[in-house]
């Protein structure tokens, strides 16, 4: 390239002419590849793209020979334009031949050059195919060569995805943007069915105009923008218009990106090349995607995340948007996320929101918390789903199978709407039930109650019938939050739980933290295994302070009204007495003081523990009620951890000795006159639901959407036949007897 003249500021000039002019695609592309290799000096200039397939096809060249053109194709990987193509990166080489991967293509003429340089096309985190120059000459392309080449190739990227450079009709094999139907498996964070339209929470601004025709103002835009960034993020750490849901961490990582030089040397030398400001941010982003997809690191990854969500702001800046506010939503949105912060999920409005796709995050994550308390279905860890899809895109949530079908094909979307039609059926019919008492056939009353955690849960109270709260879990305000939730919050949120409930009893459960819910401001080890670690009652016992707020919270909020408190994972009656302690000098405390206390005080154990189950005798008598977490129990006596996909489904609860676990706690609760509640979420399924009648359980507490169904189950059983049925099976030697279960079920005519 001749120097004083070099940047590709003028070729881009006379590619935009060249795509002017008007003319077939592949003139177009011809006269692209021309310009491109006179530019550089080089003797050849090729286009590939990229077929579906993955194959890489030759579309143009300038220099090898033409009959290749459409004829060439590599497979993936293979090759030096496979290997720029698989790495994503620049590949410069000054005796190309002697590399492991030249392959020698006769057809194309290829033997006498020598030099080769190699950028790959990208779009998306995607490489859509991958532009070459070469010469005859062993010579080495200096930096500011492979720089120009990957701007030209950003900008044929857009080219070729906008259509300008190729027929569309020959667009259709290439992968510019993911375009066929794909089926994704993740974890169920959420329940439910939803179809809809993808929306990005980040949403990726596609630069609109790429080539700038002055590169002066160009830099100016640029510069206000990046000022009006760290001035963004300053205000974020000062908290003025604290970002719910960014930890400092990042923030702090944000400004020292926001403040790099090389960042922004970068975005300065892409703008002075005759790219605008918006299409310097996306030739930034794509070079550190690709730089860093490769990468394994997590950390490094992590910081790849920062960095894409800083590019969307300056983008978003640059389109003169102000902070928070809102895009034009579809009516039925899918938001696909990397992941959310607490109250991200809150602010996009509710009748439009469908479903929610994330590609980490697990079932104890906030936003799938916030999911589930909104009844909105949720699939999470579908690693990479962002660069797989395209805003607007079909997409069906299955919360169900925890799937996210994307461009569905017609046969799948009309199996979706005869299973949601079924669904809404079925609401309706169980939205009837909400006023009936749940009665077995026998006349067995039994006691539906729901979980709940945040004030959104409070009208499914209403609008389910549930006769009460089993399970408050009141760690999901200390999730949601973006600091640690202080006296007055905590009591106002016990307080309106109390007057949604009105005369329905409401069991709060003090903070069940650690394990898999942590805090970000609240520091704690990181631990080898954090299901076994500290976490609930232990933290409370050893942080006394922080137990001992709730209690006052909770005291104080029911202000002279039935209070019930219960505390999770005791695994001995000391932590227990210990535990039941806090309380009493908490009422004393409240006393001395001249509160009011509540009119009747019920403190009751969580059996999560199986160490519990042989010294039931001791524990009893201390508690004023008991409640089973089968979702902890089971996990503790199969050494399953319930949020590892792996083994979580591995056991059946339904086996001899889950059932025997629990039907040995419901006898001795009877035996002791200790009341007994189960609020695992096995509860609100209905097969598991006739088990635990079948067992003796009257009280069962589960998510909303169980109540409906088990209802329904409930007033179709007869207990006395179910119990003989069930206690028959209790010494089986199967290690699962679900399909016994299930015949059982069908025989007495139960309604599932
Ligand atoms: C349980 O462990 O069964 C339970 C109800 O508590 P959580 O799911 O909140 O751990
Ligand atoms: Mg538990």
């Amino acid at each position: 390239m001749i120097k004083g003249v070099r940047g590709p500021r003028s070729l881009l000039r006379q590619i935009r002419e060249a795509m002017a002019s008007g003319g077939p695609a592949q003139t177009r592309l011809d006269m692209t590849v021309s310009i491109i290799a006179r530019s550089m000096v080089a003797e050849v200039c090729s286009i590939y793209l990229r077929r579906a397939s993955g194959e890489l096809e030759l579309f143009a060249t300038e220099g090898l020979n033409p009959e290749a053109v459409h004829a060439t194709r590599l497979n993936p990987g293979e090759g030096l334009v496979g290997e720029v193509a698989r790495s994503a990166a620049p590949l410069n080489l000054s005796d190309a031949p002697t590399h492991p991967n030249f392959s020698y293509r006769p057809e194309t003429g290829e033997d006498p050059f020598h030099a080769f340089l190699g950028v790959p096309l990208l779009r998306g985190g995607r490489t859509i195919g991958v532009l070459v120059v070469q010469n005859r000459a062993a010579r080495v392309y200096d930096e500011d060569e492979v720089e120009d080449l990957q701007i030209v190739a950003m900008v044929l990227s857009e080219m070729v995805a906008g259509g300008e450079l190729v027929d569309l009709a020959e667009l259709k094999g290439v992968e510019i943007a993911p375009h066929r139907p794909e089926r994704m498996k993740g974890m169920r964070f959420a329940d439910g069915l939803a179809m809809g339209r993808a929306v990005f929470h980040e949403a990726p601004v596609a630069p609109e105009r790429l080539l700038s025709d002055d590169p002066s103002a160009e830099d100016i835009r640029l510069k206000a923008a990046i000022e009006a960034l760290r001035a963004q993020i300053d205000e974020m750490l000062d908290g003025q218009h604290g970002l719910v849901g960014t930890p400092f961490e990042v923030l702090e990582t944000y400004r020292m990106f926001a403040h790099d030089r090389g960042w922004n040397r970068s975005l300065e030398d892409a703008v002075r090349s005759g790219l605008t400001a918006e299409a310097a941010v996306e030739r930034v982003r794509n070079e550190h995607r690709a730089r860093f997809a490769q990468a394994r690191d997590p950390y490094i990854r992590e910081r790849l995340h920062d960095l894409e969500d800083l590019a969307n702001r300056l983008l978003r800046i640059l389109a003169g948007e102000k902070p928070g506010a809102r895009r034009d939503l579809p009516d039925d949105m899918i938001l696909v996320a990397r992941n959310l912060g607490p109250a991200d999920l809150l602010e996009y409005p509710r009748e439009k929101l469908k479903g929610l796709l994330l590609e980490e995050g697990s079932a104890a994550n906030h936003a799938a918390i916030v999911a589930r308390a909104l009844q909105i279905p949720c699939v999470g860890r579908l690693a990479g789903v962002r660069d797989r899809l395209s805003e607007g895109d079909a997409i069906i949530v299955d919360g169900e199978t925890a799937e996210a079908f994307l461009r569905p094909r017609a046969d799948v979307i009309e199996a979706f709407k005869t299973r949601f039609s079924v669904r809404v059926q079925r609401r309706a019919e169980f939205a009837k039930l909400k006023d009936e008492p749940a009665v077995t056939a026998d006349g067995r009353r039994i006691t539906l109650l729901m979980n709940a955690g945040l004030a959104v849960d409070l009208d499914n109270i209403e609008d389910t019938g549930a006769e009460g709260i089993g399970l408050f879990r009141t760690e999901f305000q200390f999730m949601v939050s973006e600091d640690l939730p202080r006296l007055d919050r905590q009591t106002e949120l016990y307080a309106k739980v109390l007057d949604a409930a009105g005369d329905r009893p409401v069991t709060f459960r003090t903070l069940d933290l650690g394990g898999d819910k942590v805090l970000p401001y609240l520091e704690t080890d990181r631990e080898e295994n954090p299901a076994l670690g500290w976490r609930a009652v232990r933290m409370g016992l050893d942080r006394p302070a922080l137990l001992r707020l709730q209690l006052r919270a909770l005291l104080a909020a029911a202000h002279g009204r039935e209070l019930r408190v219960m505390f999770p994972l005791i695994a001995t009656v000391d932590e227990f007495r210990a535990a039941r302690d806090m309380v009493d000098v908490e009422c004393e405390w409240a006393l001395r003081r001249g509160r009011r206390l509540p009119s009747t005080l019920r403190v009751g154990a969580m059996v999560e523990a199986p160490s519990l189950l042989w010294h039931l005798d001791a524990l009893l008598p201390l508690t004023d009620f008991i409640s089973v977490g089968t979702n902890d129990l089971f996990q503790y006596m199969f050494a399953a951890d319930r949020t590892n996909p792996r083994v979580s489904d591995r056991y059946d609860p339904l086996s001899p000795p889950a059932l025997r676990a629990l039907s040995r706690i419901q006898e001795a609760s009877v035996e002791s006159g200790t009341p007994v509640s189960l609020c695992g979420e096995l509860a609100g399924r209905p097969l598991e639901a006739f088990v635990l009648i079948a067992l003796g359980f009257q009280r069962l507490s589960m998510p909303p959407a169980g109540i409906g169904p088990v209802k329904r189950m409930i007033l179709s059983c007869d207990r006395e036949a179910a119990r003989r049925g069930v206690s028959n099976l209790l010494t089986s030697s199967n290690g699962s007897v679900r399909n016994e279960i299930e015949s059982l079920a069908r025989k007495l005519n139960v309604a599932l």
